[in-house]
């Protein structure tokens, strides 16, 4: 099988430029590669512990996606990318996938061996599966502690989790479960700022979530997590979460140290123009900054990977990405702790309360449904 564009990965990257290089290149054969069947939108994993949306609502078939845009969806995992044969083989099959165009897009999972002992001792529930193991011994849970360690490249859904299962615990009257949130170094500092960072903190205290600032966290143990000072003890412990590329079998030489493919202001890998990255597996170099690995970041990235990798069919030029409105996005963050935010610019708290959410739901609702095919939450129910 050949197309002229493939993407591999199913989630807000790999779907939007699937749409992007079938909207750039209406004539172009796109196939999408996902071994996941739908379209599961992550940052809604943090409502299901208060039954705030129903599950089924996070997810999005692909192939009614697939169907509505134009190309091709292959239910398979991509065991190896071949970037010098242009090939991709598929994971299940073995089957070999011939691209003119490629676009890399499998998400980050959890880095479980960052942290001494979490892969053993932790859970990870920016991971699917793992999220779903959290909410079933959460449900178990009539008391002792629930740990959250925020750590690495993407600490906000820690944060998040806490408040909404503090605000659950505390409305099903289980207020013998307590609920810590352990900072690794300056995380908060570092990501919101040192006045933003002590405000959350402060609107999660008022949903009863205790917090351990700057730790230094050693290991995780069976039911503690030992920091350079102390102990924590916590009969369920939970990382949100160091990043790591998965396996594709490509040369490491195109990877980072975090095996996140390198790409330039095009998406495209300076040694195979005809590769791109998009959302939480590209580390883009050269434009002065991190984007952070988020949604928002993934979709713009996508419309760059998407438009380029149909361009390169017709000989256009690449375009590099939008700086400008990534800084922008960068800039901006606006954590949904159990139904009360923050909204924070360039690393200072600007207003507060639950008003700014709105604003965010209303991007939630509009951007699932421009993909769903039935009715669905577009909001939480708060
Ligand atoms: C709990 C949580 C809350 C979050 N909250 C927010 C938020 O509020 N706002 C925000 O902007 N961002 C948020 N994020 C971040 C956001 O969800 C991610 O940045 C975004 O999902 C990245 O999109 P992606 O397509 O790169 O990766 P993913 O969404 O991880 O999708 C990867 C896709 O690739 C597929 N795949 C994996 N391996 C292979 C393979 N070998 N072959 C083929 N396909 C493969 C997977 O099945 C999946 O379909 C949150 C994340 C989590 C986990």
């Amino acid at each position: 099988m050949k197309f002229d564009v493939v993407v591999v990965g199913g989630g807000a990257a790999g779907v939007d430029s699937a749409v992007a290089a079938r909207r750039h290149a209406p004539d172009a054969s796109v196939a999408l590669i996902s071994p996941a069947p739908d379209l599961f939108y992550r940052p809604w994993l943090v409502y299901l512990p208060a039954a705030a949306v129903p599950s089924q609502d996070l997810s999005i078939p692909l192939p009614g996606i697939a169907t509505q845009h134009g190309f091709v969806y292959v239910k398979d995992g991509v065991g190896v990318v071949d970037p010098v044969r242009r090939e991709v083989v598929l994971a299940s099959t073995g089957e070999r996938i011939e691209y003119s165009q490629l676009v890399l897009a499998p998400g980050a999972p959890a880095d479980r061996r960052r942290i001494p002992g979490a892969d053993k001792h932790a859970l990870f529930p920016c991971d699917r599966t793992e999220a779903a193991l959290l909410f079933s011994r959460l449900d178990e849970m009539t008391e002792g502690t629930v740990a959250f360690l925020l750590t690495g490249e993407r600490i906000g859904p820690g944060l998040e989790y806490a408040g909404w299962i503090a605000r659950t615990l505390r409305a099903t009257g289980r207020d013998a479960v307590r609920v810590i949130l352990v900072e690794h170094g300056d995380a908060l500092d570092l990501q919101f700022g040192a006045r933003a960072a002590d405000k959350l903190v402060s609107v999660a205290g008022a949903l009863g979530v205790e917090t351990v600032r700057h730790a230094r966290p050693a290991r995780i143990d069976s039911d503690e997590l030992v920091l350079s000072d102390r102990a924590v003890g916590a009969e369920l412990i939970a990382v949100t979460s160091p990043l790591r590329g998965p396996d594709l079998g490509l040369p490491s030489e195109l990877l980072d140290v975090r095996g996140l493919l390198k790409v330039d202001d095009t998406l495209a890998t300076p040694s195979f123009r005809d590769v791109f990255a998009a959302g939480d597996f590209c580390d883009v170099q050269g434009i002065g900054m991190e984007p952070p690995k988020t949604w928002i970041m993934a979709r713009l990235q996508a419309e760059t990977a998407g438009r380029n990798a149909a361009a390169a069919l017709t000989g256009d030029r690449a375009v590099g990405i939008n700086r400008a409105k990534v800084a922008r996005m960068a800039a901006i963050s606006m954590p949904d702790v159990g139904g009360r935010t923050l909204f924070v610019r360039n690393r200072k708290p600007v207003v507060g309360g639950s008003w700014p959410l709105r604003l965010r739901y209303r991007m939630d609702g509009k951007y699932l449904s421009q993909y769903r095919d039935r009715p669905g939450a577009v909001r939480p129910v708060r």
